[in-house]
């Protein structure tokens, strides 16, 4: 069984509590620090990632790394990492690290497989150029940032403008989601998670309804203070 836990989202920080067969990861760590030490043992982490620089991801690499966490980064990899047979305190887990767009910033996408679960992790991103339709992914937490059809209504006079066309190249909108959610088997798929919501061009109820709809598997929506709005259960 698979437990998710969010303890923050999008980029004013995130922060994200993966559980999977007594196996414990840290997805992020641009929270506060108290907010971490308050919502997991560090003693129990068997390894944190940090997608990549940006310091609503990163905030407490440091600190992490400093407590002994065992982390692992999308930071300095440029090229698809398969790290396997990684021990964990109870049975093993492998990752692969994935690269990503996200403008100039270096950033990985995150697969860990385990005996029962295939999870994928991917945010900040606009595409991802590799195939990853030999992974049978039972949940994934994926950024859906805006929506397109918000987006195409500001002014292109306004000064707003700029500022949203960067977001759009450097973040996924549901559209874009969609296509990026086809390209994956989804047969064993028990649950998706979007992430990394803009407060500006964001609607989670059309978000969460619109891939429930379209998948029909269980789709949550991450808040920006945390926690998880679920449709479809
Ligand atoms: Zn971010
Ligand atoms: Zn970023």
């Amino acid at each position: 069984m698979v437990q998710i836990k969010c303890l923050a989202t999008g980029s004013t920080g995130n922060c994200y509590i993966l559980k999977s067969c007594n196996q414990t990861f840290i997805l992020d760590a641009g929270c506060k620090w108290d907010k971490i030490v308050a919502n997991v043992n560090l003693n129990e982490v068997d390894m944190a990632y940090i997608s990549h620089e940006h310091k609503d991801h990163s905030l407490n690499y440091k600190e992490l790394a400093f407590r002994g966490v065992k982390c692992f980064d999308g930071i300095n990899t440029q090229d698809f990492v398969k790290n396997e047979n990684l021990r964990a305190k109870q049975g093993q887990y492998s990752l692969y690290r994935v690269p990503i767009h996200h403008g100039k910033t270096n950033n990985c996408a995150l697969i860990i497989e385990n005996e029962s679960d295939c999870i994928l992790y991917a945010t900040d991103f606009n595409l991802c150029e590799y195939d990853l339709s030999e992974f049978k992914f039972t949940h994934i937490l994926v950024e859906c940032n805006y929506l397109e059809s918000m987006v195409g209504q500001i002014d292109k006079d306004s000064n707003d403008y700029f500022k949203v066309k960067r977001q759009i190249n450097t973040h996924m909108g549901l559209e874009g989601l969609k296509i990026f959610l086809d390209s994956l088997d989804l047969s064993k798929c028990q649950e998706i998670d979007l992430i990394h919501m803009s407060q500006g061009y964001g609607d989670s109820i059309t978000m969460g309804s619109s891939i429930y709809s379209r998948y029909r598997i269980i789709t949550g929506v991450c808040k920006q203070e945390g926690g998880i709005e679920y449709y479809g259960s």
